[in-house]
């Protein structure tokens, strides 16, 4: 079995994050969607929000595993024996920072990271920006999936 993750805050997953494990899913035979859960920032959804969110809109490809992981990246790919990281680029800001993880990951456990350039119709797109644009009462509704958007919309307006 060829596998592969892709890591991530997901809060929520957007069509970038999709596009990006959509084409991970087409090289390796299964495709892990690891949410990283860093304890300091507080997310505007639950981990098992956007666990639920990222397997619904993934269903239909047919070889994702979605977890939640506390810990060291490299720990997640050597207990489930990943051989290859993913990770979007959406611009050459993603860049610098990309660049030094990837460095790090491979001198602490020999991991791989495979950079894939995103569709360029996503490239402005971030779920921050997308929360932000949604709390002012922005249509971001053509930038998530349909439940996302509509996960995202009843959050919002339950503040
Ligand atoms: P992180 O905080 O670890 O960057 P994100 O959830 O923001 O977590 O992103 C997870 C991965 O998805 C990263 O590799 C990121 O570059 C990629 N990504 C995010 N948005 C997009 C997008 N619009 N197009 C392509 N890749 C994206």
């Amino acid at each position: 079995m060829r596998r592969a993750v892709c890591p991530g805050s997901f809060d929520p997953i957007t069509n970038g994050h999709l596009d990006i494990i959509g084409r991970a899913a087409k090289l390796y035979d299964v495709v892990h969607v690891a949410i990283m859960i860093n304890p300091s920032k507080k997310g505007l959804f639950t981990v098992e929000e956007r666990i639920e969110l990222i397997r619904e809109a993934t269903a239909d490809y047919g070889n994702i595993e979605v977890e939640a992981f506390h810990g060291l990246l490299v720990d997640f790919c050597k207990q489930r024996e990943i051989p290859a990281i993913i990770r979007g680029l959406r611009a050459v800001s993603d860049f610098d920072y990309e660049l030094q993880m990837a460095q790090m990951n491979i001198g602490l456990s020999g991991v791989e990271t495979l950079f894939v350039p995103t569709n360029p119709t996503y490239s402005f797109l971030s779920s921050s920006l997308v929360k932000e644009v949604a709390t002012w009462g922005g249509d971001v509704s053509h930038l998530l999936p349909p439940a996302v958007n509509a996960a995202l919309v009843q959050r919002l307006a339950e503040r």
